[in-house]
């Protein structure tokens, strides 16, 4: 099983992946959009038991707006970690913060607090 290893901004928090993603693409939404300030969100979804944090866990601040988005960052250089998706069991793994991971962007998708049709969601699927 592959692992791909990422952290933050500064390196204090640093986390690992294993195995195969459950998608990915680029999300629009709005919720991304603001939260991260910009036009759109690479992620990648994972199962929750496959992303570990593995230096770093007590510099992880979270703040949920709903209880479907539970988004991470580092609290020493504010920078992007992951969105935890828990009534999924899907951990969002934000592109850039796993650099080796080859990522290619699937769908674009305005998955705010639904899922891609491809995941199991409604399927607001945006034309490219
Ligand atoms: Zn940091
Ligand atoms: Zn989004």
């Amino acid at each position: 099983m592959k692992t791909y290893k990422g952290g933050c901004f500064c390196g204090a928090v640093q986390l690992a992946v294993s195995g195969e993603p459950a998608g990915m693409g680029y999300c629009h939404c709005d919720s991304c959009r603001q939260w991260s300030a910009a036009p759109v969100n690479a992620f990648t979804l994972w199962k929750t038991d496959a992303v570990r944090v593995t230096k770093g866990a007590e510099r992880i601040g979270t703040y949920n707006k709903t209880d479907r988005s539970y988004r991470k960052w580092c609290k020493d250089c504010g920078g992007h970690l992951v969105t935890e998706h828990p009534h999924w069991g899907l951990t969002d793994v934000y592109a850039a913060v796993i650099p080796d991971f080859p990522y290619q962007a699937g769908v674009h998708v305005n998955y705010q607090e639904d899922l891609p049709k491809e995941m199991g969601g409604s399927g607001d699927v945006l034309a490219e």
